[in-house]
């Protein structure tokens, strides 16, 4: 499923923080989402989850429009916010139960187990969240981000704040979850999109600087 962005702005009080950002990935690719802090990235993934109106413009995904069709839209897609926000007291168990139930997933026993052994966390399924490194609550927000088996993943800043390890263990679940999926992913690291990613955007300051596939960048990079 492609995503694409038409014409987005959006300005915070005074603050713009989007002019105008028109792009189109393609089907099951990761696209990483290149650029410094304050460049927009997070803006634009909200407003793809369906989480922050846009003050213009439109985003389709494989044609439904997120604003019109928004339940339609949030079926098709999985958010992991930046610092996501975990209930610190549940057992992961719990918390998978629970998003489970918020997506209306028939039969969710099942699928809460297949989601917990995707993402490597059977080891630690009755454990409470505070009782994990940073790197097995990246797992578990990844477990949410999951559940409803999207066909495309907004993934904002998934390494940021984890140490080497952990970057790399969660960068390969990561491309194991991509399978069949189409991933957009935020980074400010450059290594990041080289390593992951087929195809790379790049904002600054809330505008589109680039966009091209990794197959064409020996010439720009
Ligand atoms: P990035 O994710 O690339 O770091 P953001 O989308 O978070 O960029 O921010 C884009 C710009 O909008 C920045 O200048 C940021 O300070 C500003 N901004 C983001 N969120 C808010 C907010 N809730 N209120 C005011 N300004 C905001
Ligand atoms: P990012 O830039 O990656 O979104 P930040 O640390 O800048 O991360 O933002 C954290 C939170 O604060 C976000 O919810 C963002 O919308 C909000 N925020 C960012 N910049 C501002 C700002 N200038 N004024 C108010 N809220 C902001």
């Amino acid at each position: 499923m492609s995503i694409q962005v038409k014409n987005l702005t959006k300005t915070y009080g005074s603050q713009k923080a989007l002019t105008s950002i028109t792009f189109e990935t393609q089907s099951n690719h990761i696209i990483g989402f290149l650029g410094p802090n304050g460049a927009g990235k997070s803006t634009t993934m909200k407003i793809l989850a369906g989480i922050l109106p846009a003050d213009q413009g439109e985003c389709l995904i494989n044609g439904i429009n997120i604003r019109l069709e928004s339940i339609k839209a949030k079926q098709t897609i999985g958010y992991l916010p930046e610092n996501n926000p975990l209930y610190m007291d549940m057992y992961v168990q719990e918390i998978l139960t629970f998003e489970a139930n918020l997506h209306r997933i028939p039969n969710p026993k099942n699928r809460i187990q297949q989601v917990i052994s995707l993402t490597g966390l059977t080891q630690e399924k009755h454990k409470r969240v505070h009782q994990l490194s940073k790197g097995y609550k990246q797992r578990v927000g990844l477990a949410m981000a999951i559940i409803h088996d999207p066909k495309i993943l907004i993934l904002d800043e998934p390494t940021s704040g984890l140490d080497p390890n952990q970057i790399l263990e969660i960068r390969a679940l990561i491309k194991e979850l991509s399978k069949n999926k189409t991933v957009l992913l935020s980074t400010h690291i450059m290594q990041e999109v080289e390593i992951l990613c087929d195809e790379i955007i790049v904002l600054d300051k809330g505008i589109l600087k680039d966009h091209f596939l990794k197959s064409d960048a020996a010439i720009r990079f």
